[in-house]
């Protein structure tokens, strides 16, 4: 296989050509750049939070971030944000790789553990959660992680949130939410997150946005990032497992699906942000126990809270 620039040993098949190693990173970090100035997801003045947990996809958008601040010259502030869920044989070895690569790159790196903050680990508490609420790691594991990651983005005044999503994430949690009707929830994709801005939100914003996982997972490989891939314990649970499957085969058959969602999703975005906004019947909240932001009197955290408290007094 040859790269259709160049004519040297390719690395990957592109729908539109191959590339080689060269020509692939250059088309992979333009893209990135691209992204970042067609939808403005990074401000002159942002303090940048980049919510990291040292998999590929995060150390890949961490590294970018950091290349296009200092390429424009932007006398901007950067950090890493790592949250530990406490997930046995899986978080300890992705902590080490992102200490050893902000250690490499100087970024400054904050860690927010589940333990500390809510006196359980996902690995304790998913047991109790699931008994009362039949919850799956990941329902219980993407309400932390939202909570956690801006209550310390916003702490260590962040003004941007940088997050490690990739294409095939976005056309999956498309496909989850058309499967489950969830339209309010459509409404919070797209490139930068969120349907209105809200001081306690801390804005979410995706640069690999347009780059599919195996492509990301390539670019980590060629620049040599020290990397796990291994998957979290959890991951083959829940509704996203069976959706990444089902659209990886239809990608192998038909191929250019997933930007196919993609770019359809993104026509009909803004009228789906606007009828939200008009329809909107639950306004955000600040939660009546943590003062967070909250989309009833209660948050979902502290409504978790409340289960792991009934389920402990219920086993003593
Ligand atoms: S796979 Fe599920 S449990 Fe594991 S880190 Fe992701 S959301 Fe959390
Ligand atoms: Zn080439
Ligand atoms: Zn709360």
């Amino acid at each position: 296989m040859q790269c259709s620039k160049c004519s040297g040993k390719a690395v990957i098949q592109l729908q539109h050509g191959s590339l080689c190693k060269i020509h692939f990173l250059n088309y992979f970090e333009e893209k990135v750049f691209k992204t970042i100035k067609k939808y403005k997801l990074i401000d002159r003045n942002d303090r940048i939070c980049v919510a990291a947990s040292g998999g590929k996809d995060s150390l890949t958008v961490l590294y970018l971030t950091k290349k296009y601040l200092e390429q424009y010259d932007l006398k901007t502030n950067l950090f890493a944000l790592l949250i530990d869920e406490g997930i046995a044989n899986y978080r300890k070895t992705t902590i080490k790789d992102l200490k050893t690569f902000c250690k490499e790159h100087k970024i400054k790196l904050v860690i927010a553990s589940a333990k500390e903050e809510f006196g359980y680990t996902l690995d304790r508490a998913y047991p109790i959660i699931n008994k009362e609420t039949k919850k799956k790691p990941c329902n219980i594991c993407g309400v932390w992680r939202r909570y956690l990651i801006n209550k310390y983005a916003r702490k260590n005044k962040a003004t941007k949130l940088v997050t490690g999503h990739n294409l095939d994430d976005e056309a999956q949690a498309i496909i989850m939410n058309t499967f489950k009707a969830n339209t309010s929830l459509s409404a919070h994709l797209g490139p930068v997150s969120g349907i209105e801005d809200h001081d306690l939100f801390v804005q979410r914003v995706k640069p690999l946005y347009f780059c599919a996982e195996k492509e990301t997972r390539l670019y980590c490989l060629l620049k040599g990032f020290q990397v796990d891939f291994t998957e979290c314990p959890y991951a083959q649970e829940g509704l996203r497992a069976k959706v990444r499957d089902m659209l990886n085969d239809f990608e192998n058959q038909y191929k250019g699906t997933k930007q196919s969602i993609i770019n359809s999703f993104l026509e009909v975005l803004p009228l789906i942000k606007e009828h939200q906004i008009k329809i909107n019947s639950s306004p955000l909240n600040i939660c009546k126990i943590c003062q967070e932001p909250a989309n009833q009197e209660i948050c979902n955290t502290c409504k978790l809270k409340e289960v792991l408290k009934n389920g402990k007094k219920k086993r003593v």
